[in-house]
């Protein structure tokens, strides 16, 4: 694992959210982008090395839906970067960890995304994410 590449944050109102989060850090979003097989909207932050990911749902089955009924808004997952998303997943599920699909799939922001389920770390839904380059 390289860094924290983001922290997501469940949201009931992305502009809401977009407006408070632009407040707190003091400069704007720089792109929002739906992830139509999560049933979410985004939008992200840049701060520093690591960013900052907004999550709406846009359904009601949606798995981000879910989690605001059940905790209400706040964080929602943790996102690690990794070089070879392949290799960790493997890795992951080799130590222990439940490892929510058999490959990585496309996520927002030109992302490889692959998801370890919460019950393995704490408590905490844990993404691993890989950029998508043209060869990969
Ligand atoms: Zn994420």
């Amino acid at each position: 694992m390289k860094k924290i590449e983001h922290i997501g944050i469940a949201v009931r109102n992305l502009e809401e959210a977009n407006k408070t989060y632009k407040s707190l850090l003091g400069f704007e979003h720089y792109k929002t982008e739906a992830v139509e097989s999560d049933g979410v909207m985004t939008s992200f932050f840049t701060c520093g090395e690591s960013k900052i990911e907004l999550l709406e749902a846009t359904s009601p089955e949606s798995p981000v839906a879910k989690f605001i009924e059940k905790r209400g808004e706040g964080i929602h997952h943790i996102a690690f970067y990794v070089d070879d998303i392949v290799a960790e997943m493997a890795r992951l599920k080799n130590e222990g960890f439940t490892v929510l699909s058999e490959k990585p799939k496309r996520g927002a922001d030109n992302k490889w995304v692959a998801f370890l389920h919460p019950k393995s770390a704490h408590g905490v839904l844990i993404e691993l994410c890989q950029e998508i380059t043209e060869d990969h």
